[in-house]
């Protein structure tokens, strides 16, 4: 199976695929979460900065991103780092 990281693709509350809907992410709370298990309060992640997160892990995001639709998806990104949500290669 491909690599994929497995936090940024399911919810961590139902384990439901978040294929290409929006996640959402909260300060308090740690992963992803789906349309159905979202908290009040949690900003959402669309799949473009879930696709920039697997893609460019580890890397400057300023550097790579380009155009206004990938500023949008870098800044929601940048916000979920700031959440503490991460994409790293180490296991829970
Ligand atoms: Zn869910």
């Amino acid at each position: 199976m491909a690599a994929g990281c497995r936090a940024l693709s399911r919810c961590v509350v139902c384990d439901a695929g978040l294929g290409v809907k929006a996640a959402f992410f909260g300060a308090q709370q740690s992963g992803l979460y789906c349309e159905n298990c979202k908290r009040a309060g949690m900003k959402p992640m669309h799949v473009g900065a879930r696709n920039l997160a697997e893609r460019f892990t580890g890397e400057r995001l300023d550097r790579i991103v380009d155009g206004e639709a990938m500023k949008a998806s870098a800044k929601e990104l940048r916000e979920a780092a700031l959440a503490g949500l991460r994409c790293t290669s180490k296991g829970s």
